[in-house]
């Protein structure tokens, strides 16, 4: 790595750190998708980064061996069931829950282990077809069926908000995911003193913030563009 990519990654995150600095419930993500494992021990090493969130399976496991340990690692992406042996005992959450069958694989998983596997429910809530996550109108159903899963803990909600072109439009998407937040963790899980809400990319997460989001997960925002074949 370049001591150009070095400075560029130190001052994004100095960057970033400093437009959260206002919003001491929310910590910053590092998303670590396609980047090496060099960028990500630097990050970790050498720029204060403590949790770091990756959203395939295969990149996970390469990676893990060589990454550094000492920072929190979210599972983010799409999850196949066939794949959840594989990650269960190396993360340290699944933000991504979205299925009763997915969760139901996960509590199998997870039981076997003798672990008990934080979690958020992903919304999809711009309802896109091609996205990942319930729809909000789902969510009390899916949150009865989790009940039954003695090895997830529910702690929270994430989202993947729609592309805004107009910025303004972020707003209503986190203010309704807070109000969902607030809603459903008072009915369902009112165990969960502070429950989490995961929103905001580098593209949205200032507006994330004003809606009181715990973890912002930005990835091009800290390490550069990735190729196109790579953006996901
Ligand atoms: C890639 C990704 C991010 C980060 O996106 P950037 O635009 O690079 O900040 C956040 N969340 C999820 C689920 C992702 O897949």
């Amino acid at each position: 790595m370049t001591e150009t990519k070095k400075a560029e990654i130190r001052e994004n995150i100095q960057n970033i750190r400093s437009r959260m600095s206002a919003y001491p419930q929310a910590e910053l993500m590092a998303v670590i998708k396609t980047r090496t494992t060099e960028e990500i021990n630097f990050a970790i090493r050498e720029c204060g980064i403590t949790l770091v969130g990756e959203n395939r399976v295969q990149e996970l496991l390469a990676h893990y061996e060589e990454m550094d340990r000492s920072a929190e690692l979210h599972f983010i992406g799409t999850l196949q069931k066939n794949k959840v042996k594989y990650i269960i005992d190396k993360i340290d959450m699944i933000e991504s829950l979205d299925s009763e069958s997915l969760a139901a694989e996960i509590q199998r998983r997870a039981e076997k282990i003798g672990k008990i596997i934080p979690a958020l429910i992903e919304i999809n809530i711009g309802r896109e077809e091609a996205k990942s996550g319930i729809f909000p109108e789902q969510l009390e159903g899916f949150c009865a069926v989790l009940k039954q899963f003695p090895n997830i803990e529910i702690r929270g909600l994430m989202t993947i908000a729609p592309i805004c072109e107009d910025k303004n439009d972020y707003h209503r998407y986190f203010e309704e995911m807070n109000r969902l937040k607030t809603e459903i963790f008072t009915k369902y899980f009112p165990e969960v003193t502070s429950p989490v809400l995961s929103m905001g990319m580098s593209g949205s997460f200032t507006q994330a913030l004003e809606h009181g989001t715990n973890i912002v997960r930005i990835g091009e925002g800290i390490f550069g563009k990735r190729n196109a074949a790579d953006r996901r």
